[in-house]
């Protein structure tokens, strides 16, 4: 599961680096101290903790918390939550892909103009607004072909679409 490209990426996300995954790794793979997790990956344990730590504020990892009797010392037992993992990227891709959708009307149903300074990019109306002068410099905004850009995000679509049904093929 951890090697699922939206997986990773969101995992790569709470874990700052790269380098911090295999904690998640050895999470996953149901080691369950952070001193246990240390040993597995060679990370040092203060970061196992705070990648730890980060993971539970998320809600994807969870622990629970027990008494050794002999020593007195607490013992945290921790579980990776692939439930909440899923349900995340759920929400995620949901929420990208409507902003997609927005941004891809908002381009089909409108005229771009731009400063040639490249200060600002402007619909019909605001331009219009401005006389068609740029209102940081006052240079004539030019008209852009937006043909590229539709073309871009109706690509972006695709890929997080195509992304998104393969996690869920994978994740029933
Ligand atoms: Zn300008």
């Amino acid at each position: 599961m951890i090697d699922d490209p939206l997986v990773k990426q969101l995992l790569i996300n709470v874990v700052e680096d790269e380098s911090n995954l295999p904690i998640v790794k050895a999470l996953n793979d149901g080691i369950e101290t952070d001193e246990e997790i240390a040993n597995e990956t060679g990370i040092k344990l203060n970061i196992v903790r705070k990648i730890l730590y980060r993971l539970y504020d998320m809600g994807i990892a969870s622990y629970k918390r027990s008494k050794d009797p002999e020593t007195q010392w607490f013992t945290y037992s921790w579980k990776f939550e692939s439930e909440e993992v899923i349900n995340r990227i759920n929400k995620d891709s949901e929420k990208y892909l409507e902003m997609l959708n927005e941004e891809l009307e908002r381009e089909e149903n409108n005229m771009f103009f731009v400063c040639p300074q490249g200060h600002v990019r402007l619909d019909f109306d605001e331009s219009s607004d401005y006389d068609f002068m740029c209102p940081a410099c006052g240079e004539e905004l030019e008209f852009q072909d937006n043909t590229q850009t539709i073309e871009q995000i109706k690509e972006d679509i695709k890929m997080v679409e195509s992304n998104f049904n393969s996690f869920n093929e994978k994740n029933k």
